[in-house]
């Protein structure tokens, strides 16, 4: 069977986990975290990245930097994961979702304005697939209302909008290390501070609402509780396997790159032929080859396909269920304006097997299985 995913394992992460229990230190914030922090400012351009236990950790602390209350509203995508509306339904927000491009699956950025209401707090656009929101869009229309922007780039690592790091746009951004992202801890994420005024307070926030960072730091001579908070820093041991990762960024983003870019080629003349539809990505955006879909004519075909591919040892699965047709989605959120492409294309999306290190060969099986599917049923 050509698994859909295999977690990222470069071949330094024993070792660099030797290291880190070596150093005697394995709780938050030792040696590894501080060089993936580094990482992350150095790639992005962000003056403070925040190591954390995942991006729904990021986007949660994010929430409470924003000072979300009961009450407010919150524009994003239907189509994303449960985290991103999360974060901000466990602060009592009521979540607006609003329709996405069916070119990228990315928030419509032109129907954001008539979302806005007294109540609007914040925008979250999601970088589905790495591939970047409009973002100019969504910055002046934020800038216009006086609202937060928070990214959700956790698929977004290594990505880029007219030569700026996806996660480094906005107020804040929030990467995952999840392992079915590119670069991987087993579980973990990191938040992005874009604006300095925010560092101190979300030091404070990950460290149980104390000032445990400053004293390290020998700013203060004592920590103690100032305000609130919780435990978002992740163990130094799996900040060392993402450090390993992180050492090989460029080897890890050209691998996936191949593959991303046999699968395109492979599937032009379907593509030509009208059976399927490939991905698109703007020319001011560069992407990080996250993921490979397809989206076929709709939820039947998808359905036989993905059956008729796992009969062939290809496995491949959709993605997200929209979230304001789910139970939490219909309590929490609200549809604003039509759903022209959310469900519809939702259901015509799949996605293709991709990660660290797949065999050439795999893509090229998957290519040819899903051409003679579609020779079969002609
Ligand atoms: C993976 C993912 C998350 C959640 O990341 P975790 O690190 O597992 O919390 C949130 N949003 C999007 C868009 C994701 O793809």
């Amino acid at each position: 069977m050509i698994p859909f995913n295999v977690p990222p394992l470069y071949g330094t992460e024993e070792e660099k986990i030797h290291d880190a229990i070596q150093s005697h230190k394995i709780c938050g914030d030792g040696e590894f975290t501080k060089k993936c922090n580094q990482w992350i400012e150095v790639n992005t351009g962000c003056p403070k990245a925040l190591l954390t236990t995942s991006c729904t950790h990021a986007l949660e602390m994010a929430a409470l930097l924003c000072k979300i209350q009961p009450g407010d509203e919150i524009i994003m995508p239907s189509y994303t994961f449960v985290s991103t509306a999360n974060a901000f339904v466990l602060r009592g927000a009521k979540i607006v979702f609003v329709d996405i491009r069916p070119d990228t699956m990315n928030i419509d950025e032109n129907l954001i304005e008539s979302a806005i209401t007294e109540k609007t707090r914040a925008i979250v656009p999601v970088h589905y697939a790495g591939v970047a929101c409009e973002m100019d869009t969504i910055l002046s229309v934020a800038e216009k209302y006086g609202l937060y922007v928070i990214e959700d780039s956790a698929q977004g690592v290594m990505s880029s909008y007219k030569g700026k790091a996806l996660g480094g746009i906005g107020d804040f951004g929030c990467f995952s290390f999840h392992e079915t992202k590119n670069y991987s801890m087993g579980e973990g994420g990191a938040l992005l501070i874009n604006d300095e005024k925010y560092i101190d307070e979300a030091e404070i926030i990950r460290e149980k609402g104390t000032n445990r960072s400053q004293f390290w730091r020998g700013k203060v001579d004592k920590y103690r509780w100032v305000d609130f908070g919780s435990s978002y820093l992740p163990s130094e041991l799996n900040a060392a396997y993402l450090y390993a990762q992180l050492e090989h960024d460029k080897e890890i983003y050209n691998d996936r790159m191949d593959t991303w870019n046999r699968y395109n080629a492979g599937l032009q003349d379907l593509k030509e032929d009208g059976k399927i539809e490939l991905p698109f990505v703007p020319e001011e955006c560069v992407h990080n080859a996250h993921m490979y879909y397809i989206k076929v004519k709709n939820i039947e075909e998808r359905q036989n396909l993905i059956q008729y591919l796992k009969e062939n040892n290809v496995e491949t699965v959709f993605h997200y269920i929209p979230l304001h047709s789910s139970p939490a989605g219909l309590k929490w959120g609200r549809f604003h304006g039509k759903d022209c492409f959310t469900t519809k294309d939702s259901e015509r999306l799949l996605r293709l097997p991709m990660y660290f290190r797949m065999p050439p060969e795999y893509a090229e099986c998957t290519i040819n299985t899903i051409k003679k599917f579609f020779a079969r049923n002609r």
